[in-house]
């Protein structure tokens, strides 16, 4: 196309393609490092495929010497949503999956693509010139006629072969068409071979063949920002960003055979690719996709409000790649970079059970002030009230989190933030709410009188006994003198002789101290708490 043309039809630019070629040097990196991307649009949410994928490329980057980045997509300003970036941000600083590359300190930028209109004008330019590209003045309805043809004729749809009617246009009827006002988007001269085969490797997948593409894709859409479409967009980009390895959703596997014609159009290499199956859901007794739409824990916030440490999500994504890893303990796993070759092509089940089993496994082996902070930022944003309590005693979650550690007294009850308050939070003054109703069910049945002198008894004669021996004989002696059986046997031998067995006795106390039937060990508990707060739980009941 005439250079006089195309600059009534584009935008005008300051730079050639020497320019952007020299800009964007060839990076410097070891032998076989893999520079990857992830590349959300901002048309919604990330959800946790995206930080499926986006922990994928990072592992495998880094695993490789190479480096990882973030690319922000916005190249379809109608479908943006607003706060989506923002909520990208805060979701790969949750799974520590930020760029490796900060705006401003390496070359590779800018980072969203709205930035980089001038760009994508110089290439498409290039692409008009060679003839590799032209206007195409169709309107929807012109397209729509276009369909219905094919469709009588039993032709394959797109805009392809002798259905691309403005392929054809000289360079006069263009002119005649802009002199019109006439606006155009730009499409890609595809080879039109209908023939043809496209194969390529893919990195997780293996030899993949499909038909080649005929259609005349879209490369610059109309308008005033005259945005590129993803598929060109993407050419341009990773290759002057010196991507060479392509991590995305297996929806862009059909989309391969345009990407790899664009790639050659250009002139440039074109990477390699890696499609991830999707995160499925078992539904009844079948597997879906996971829906944004229908499953909750589709989103990252999901994780982010349930209070799930990173490390445990990740772990478990990193699992569900590559099943070995998820054989070790999350430390170990982190170490080992996901390899492509050993993941799986058909889609991985998200099981929360299995997720909180490691997640509890994750929190019984991070360090104790690690726990309290990271429960404080939780609290701090979703249960004020916890957090309170919990800056005001600050050292009751701490002990909390140490009861048994390294022990097999240890527990796991706590996989999530969100289960603190349930699990620990009647440690917290300001949280427990003192049991003051001796009939109350939770004591289970035990006669109200009989609850009450216990607990006045308990509370005078109480000595602070650190060994879970001897606390024991204190219950079990409080026990006896309130005419609790040591055992069933025992009870039943003189059945009026008894008010219960040691048991409920010792669960009156567990009630008292934890506002629970279930609870950690008691002898802990009284020891976090102190012997005056033991105290004060006790008469509440009086
Ligand atoms: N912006 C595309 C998407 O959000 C990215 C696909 C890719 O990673 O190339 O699906």
């Amino acid at each position: 196309m005439r250079d006089d043309l195309i600059a009534q039809l584009l935008p005008p630019v300051e730079h050639d393609v020497a320019h952007w070629e020299a800009r964007y040097p060839a990076r410097s990196l070891p032998e076989g490092a893999q520079v990857t991307r992830f590349a959300p649009s901002p048309t919604g949410f990330v959800h946790i495929g995206g930080v499926y994928t986006a922990m994928i490329s990072q592992s495998v980057a880094h695993g490789s010497g190479g480096t990882y980045f973030v690319r922000i997509e916005d190249t379809d300003r109608a479908r943006e949503v607003a706060d989506a970036v923002e909520q990208f941000d805060r979701a790969f600083a949750y799974f520590g999956i930020e760029s490796d590359e900060a705006l401003g300190q390496v070359p590779w930028g800018p980072y969203r693509q709205s930035d980089r209109a001038q760009i994508y004008l110089t290439y498409v330019r290039e692409l008009l010139r060679s003839g590799r590209a032209y206007p195409c003045f169709c309107t929807t309805d012109d397209l729509a006629e276009i369909r219905a043809e094919q469709d009588a004729a039993k032709a394959g749809t797109g805009y392809h072969g002798q259905w691309a009617r403005c392929r054809a246009l000289t360079d006069d009827a263009v002119e005649g068409r802009l002199g019109a006002g006439l606006s155009a988007v730009i499409r890609f001269a595809a080879p039109d071979d209908p023939g043809a085969r496209a194969v390529f490797t893919d990195a997780i997948r293996g030899e993949i063949e499909q038909q080649d593409n005929v259609n005349d894709v879209v490369v610059l859409k109309s308008g005033e920002h005259r945005m590129p479409t993803y598929h060109f967009a993407h050419a341009v980009d990773d290759h002057l960003m010196g991507v060479n390895l392509v991590i995305r959703g297996e929806e862009w596997i059909s989309s391969v055979p345009v990407h790899l014609q664009l790639f050659a159009a250009l002139g440039f290499d074109a990477p390699t690719y890696a499609h991830v199956a999707p995160l499925m859901k078992l539904d009844g007794s079948s597997k879906r996709k996971l829906s944004k739409r229908k499953d909750p824990e589709a989103s990252v916030d999901y994780f982010i409000e349930k209070g799930y440490p990173a490390a445990a999500v990740r772990h478990y994504l990193a699992g569900l790649a590559n099943s070995n890893l998820a054989e070790l303990d999350a430390a170990e796993a982190a170490e080992i970079p996901i390899a492509l070759d050993r993941c799986s092509v058909s889609g991985a089940l998200v099981d929360l059970a299995k997720l909180d089993d490691i997640a509890a496994d994750v929190v019984a082996e991070m360090d104790l002030d690690d726990i309290v902070a990271a429960v404080d930022i939780w609290a701090d944003e979703f249960d004020v009230d916890l957090a309170a309590a919990a800056r005001s005693e600050p050292d009751r979650l701490r002990s909390a989190f140490a009861i048994g550690r390294g022990t097999d007294r240890q527990r796991k009850d706590v996989g999530r933030w969100s289960q603190v308050r349930l699990v620990f939070g009647f440690l917290l003054d300001a949280v427990f709410a003192p049991v003051t109703d001796p009939a109350d069910e939770r004591f289970g049945g035990v006669d109200p009188d009989v609850v009450r002198a216990l607990a006045a008894d308990f509370a005078d004669a109480f000595v602070a006994e650190p060994d879970p021996t001897l606390w024991f004989e204190q219950v079990k002696a409080l026990a006896g003198r309130h005419r609790f059986a040591l055992n069933k046997a025992q009870l039943k031998d003189d059945p009026d002789a008894y008010v219960g067995l040691l048991k409920d006795a010792a669960q009156v106390v567990r009630v008292l101290l934890a506002g629970s039937t279930r609870s950690p060990e008691l002898d802990a508990i009284a020891a976090i708490l102190g012997p005056d707060e033991v105290r004060r739980r006790l008469r509440a009941v009086i």
